[in-house]
């Protein structure tokens, strides 16, 4: 009872503070311009009392441009579910006239730091993190200061600056955290943390549509959210960047510096060493006048070159991290006193108008920080014992595609090569293939996207310890001893030559190479077509040539199909032009070697019917990411399966169920039960991570997990300030490994090469299976490629299983160690999940005669 009393007081106390918002969120403002709704005044309620949707935030903006000359609002795009994406532009009348040509200025005094008499270029960035939203409430107190403001300093500001601003980088997770806030709001509020309010429900507020965490997508540039907004970045390559966040309730504020040891090595020293301590200096005084309490240094990384704060680190500028203590929802109990969403929307306020101070005392200093990077690119790029890198592969162009748009789209230098060349025995054609000199001014850059390993200080990271991007395409490449002549440069990729496929009578073949196959058999397998695959390679001769087929390959039988050889051809002619692939038409069956066309290695392919096991427990990024690889690449429809409702669902309608990572104890034994018979009956069940530590667990197949290392000796002892340290190493935080793959089992078919790159970043070690034909990929005996892993790992790593499919009953269950999918980036493995639901109905275990 007290403590309801003491917490109504406080409500009450809370709504004083809310309604005398000019004075808690603007203390010193001075004259603001009565012409200029304030945010409560536009949006009817004070900040922090409510959570704002984000088409009201959109409106805030458009009538601060509507009313003032110092505001222009562009919509660079828009979100999967339909809102627009903001970037406002701040600055004054003046500048505003001739804003195209201080952009042109800006740029072009980029790489010698030669813009002191052009206005500064900073970017204010808000609510990656959906569930995170104070800092767009702030966003909102922000654009309003500097619309409004009369005060000298803000004049002085919008004179020498431009603010760029994007007040809500994911509005469709920040809508969706916004409604639960909102709609479980009671009144007084209500702050205990478990209730409804401040326990949101799978999969949260954080992520996309797609369930996909934006802050890593910069470096990926997998949604269109970032894409649209890196082009925007790029239009204006800012000096600052700042993005901001919430973490645990109980914490404080944090701003930069973060932990030492997890610098980035390739980015100059004077960001590190000089800027952040000295824009540290500004925060902490203003923090330290609204008596907030903060910390910096402890925590928090910046290798990664994805994160919002951390992208334009690798374009000479400083990227800015703030994370504030979260209210998640309008009032939340923590150890201390109750947090409230107004004083955490303050704290972020503070934060935006002190980086905007700061930025403008240290504009030399900035200025420095571009001349002193483009220095040292150049000179890592004369040091580099590589001076260039060539890539692509000639059997999959879909993939070499993808990896160029996304170097374009960091506008790196990308050229066409025109020499064939060969290097450590791999060949690159000319016209096909690509070149990237490393004497370039983004030279940072192109040693993130193509360097296998960077030496790092610390093993206790937050993220990923390697993203080599050309592995996460799994392309062949190879590094240049010496610079080659430079082809067409790219600025982008013209539109994929289409070679029309010709009528067939009899036989219609492509190969299984190139990523786009799947979605070429699911589009025919939706229009009706049997579609077969070759488990044996073959070769045909086609207007007087020989051509090899591979494992793999998909066969269409005129003859032997539901629908007429016309609608056939009308379907194979769309499938074409969707897919750019090649499809080759055969008039006759018998092979110029290997099998011929009516050979009983040529299979009929079940068409998929897949449920995608999601809810409560299961990692919502691992299972957006299938969601969003079928939704997008394939145009595939698959059922989102909530756990819940595994019971009532009829399980005969699918022939595919995936469970990737999660907590599936809310899976009974009844249902559990109910799923192994379905696998048992001849379905295929597709497990990932730790969905196959519970595949396994719960008897869904004979395969088994590789057991911890028990012969420990006597046990050890360490202090207890060292633990954070030494486990963290054992961790695995994400590296590149290396696998040998069976190229002729069906997960295999269409890889060219036996030796793949996967992404590690679990703990999940499955044992070789005993029957020999069920390891299909397997860890190499020495098999990191790059990034940190401690050596008691890489010891149960090396040798392990990385795929395996059980044969259970008259079914299967593929087992993946790893997550195939990661971040909607590795092209390389998508192939192999993408294998194990189109081919996974046809992969019969061959059973293992006595010797
Ligand atoms: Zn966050």
């Amino acid at each position: 009872m007290l403590q309801r009393i003491f917490l109504a007081l406080l409500t009450l106390c809370f709504g004083i503070v809310a309604n005398a918002q000019p004075a808690y969120f603007y203390p010193d403002a001075g004259n603001m311009n009565p012409a200029i709704p304030t945010p409560a005044a536009f949006l009817g309620y004070d900040i922090g009392t409510h959570h704002t949707r984000h088409d009201k935030l959109v409106e805030y903006f458009k009538e601060l441009d509507r009313l003032s000359d110092r505001v222009s609002v562009q919509i660079i795009g828009e979100t999967y579910e339909h809102r627009q994406q903001v970037a406002a532009i701040f600055t004054s009348t003046g500048n505003h006239t001739k804003l195209e040509e201080i952009q042109k200025a800006h740029l072009a005094g980029q790489v010698n730091g030669s813009t002191q008499s052009v206005p500064l270029v900073i970017h204010m960035g808000y609510n990656v993190h959906g569930n995170e939203p104070s800092s767009s409430e702030a966003a909102l107190l922000t654009a309003y200061y500097l619309t409004a403001s009369e005060s000298d300093e803000a004049k002085k500001w919008l004179n020498e600056m431009v603010i760029l601003m994007d007040p809500v980088i994911n509005p469709d997770g920040r809508d969706r955290h916004t409604h639960w806030a909102n709609m479980h709001k009671a009144s007084p509020v209500v702050a205990d943390p478990i209730d409804r309010e401040h326990t949101e429900i799978w999969p949260g507020g954080r992520f996309n549509h797609y369930w996909f965490d934006l802050n890593r997508d910069w470096f990926l540039g997998t949604f269109p959210e970032t894409r649209n907004r890196i082009r925007f970045f790029h239009q204006w390559r800012p000096y600052v960047q700042t993005d901001h966040h919430e973490m645990g309730s109980n914490a404080s504020f944090y701003f930069d510096p973060g932990e030492d040891a997890s610098n980035n090595p390739i980015v100059p020293d004077y960001l590190y060493k000089t800027i952040y301590p000295t824009y540290a200096k500004y925060f902490a005084a203003a923090a330290d006048k609204i008596g907030s309490m903060y910390f910096t240094k402890e925590a928090y990384d910046k290798l990664y070159p994805g994160y919002g704060s951390s992208y334009i680190n690798f374009y000479g500028g400083a990227g800015f991290l703030f994370e504030q203590a979260s209210s998640r929802g309008h009032l939340q109990e923590t150890t201390t006193i109750p947090i409230s969403f107004a004083f955490t929307i303050r704290n972020q306020f503070i934060a935006s108008l002190t980086t905007m101070r700061a930025s403008l005392v240290e504009k030399d200093n900035l200025l420095k920080l571009r001349k002193e990077f483009y220095r040292m690119a150049k000179e890592q790029a004369n040091k580099s014992a590589v001076k260039g890198y060539v890539f692509g592969d000639v059997n999959d162009e879909t993939r070499t595609r993808a990896f160029v748009n996304m170097l374009l789209l960091h506008e790196l230098e990308v050229y066409e090569n025109e020499n064939a060349v060969t290097i450590d025995g791999k060949k690159f054609d000319s016209k096909k293939t690509y070149y990237v000199p490393c004497d370039q001014d983004n030279y940072i850059m192109v040693r993130s996207v193509f360097e296998k390993q960077i030496t790092y200080q610390d093993s206790s990271f937050y993220d990923a310890s390697a993203w080599s991007l050309v592995h996460a395409y799994n392309l062949p490449y190879a590094e240049l001893k010496s610079a080659m002549g430079k082809g067409k440069r790219l600025s982008s990729l013209s539109a994929r030559m289409i070679v029309p496929v010709e009528k067939s009578n009899y036989t219609y073949v492509m190969e299984a190479t190139d990523y786009n196959i799947h979605q070429a058999i699911h589009h025919l397998q939706k229009g009706g077509a049997i579609v077969q695959s070759a488990f044996r390679p073959f070769s045909a001769t086609i207007k007087g040539a020989v051509k090899n087929f591979g494992y793999g390959s998909v066969v269409l039988p005129v003859n032997l199909q539901r629908i007429s050889s016309d609608s056939l051809f009308r379907l194979v002619a769309e499938v074409n032009k969707l897919t750019g692939l090649v499809i080759y038409s055969l008039s006759t069956g018998f092979s110029s070697g290997g099998i011929d066309m009516g050979s009983g290695y040529v299979r009929t392919l079940k068409k998929p019917e897949v449920a995608l096991i999601v809810g409560t427990g299961v990692s919502a990024p691992e299972a957006g990411e299938i969601w969003h690889l079928l939704d997008e690449r394939l145009q595939m429809p698959i059922t989102k399966l909530d756990l819940l409702n595994t019971n009532r669902a009829d399980l005969s309608r699918y022939n595919t169920i995936i469970m990737v990572s999660g907590n599936y104890s809310l899976i009974d034994k009844n249902n559990s039960d109910k799923l192994k018979a379905w696998v048992q009956n001849g379905n295929t069940l597709i497990t990932i991570k730790s969905g196959t530590e519970w595949a396994i667990r719960n008897g869904f197949t004979k395969e088994k997990l590789q057991p911890v290392d028990s012969s420990k000796g006597v046990p050890s002892r360490k202090d207890y300030d060292m633990a954070v340290h030494i486990e963290g190493a054992k961790g695995m935080g994400g590296s590149l490994f290396r696998v040998d793959l069976d190229t002729t089992h069906p997960l295999g078919f269409g890889f060219t090469d036996r030796k793949v790159s996967v992404y590690r970043n679990g703990l999940t070690f499955l044992q070789p299976s005993i029957n020999p034909y069920s390891t299909i990929a397997q860890y190499t005996s020495d098999p990191l490629i790059g990034g940190y892993i401690h050596p008691t790992t890489l010891k149960r790593v090396r040798n392990s299983a990385s795929i395996l499919v059980g044969s259970e009953g008259s079914g299967r269950v593929i087992l993946f160690t790893d997550n195939p999918n990661f971040r909607g980036t590795w092209y390389g493995t998508n192939k192999l999940f993408l294998n194990a639901l189109f081919y996974g109905g046809s992969i019969n275990v061959p059973s293992v005669a006595a010797e």
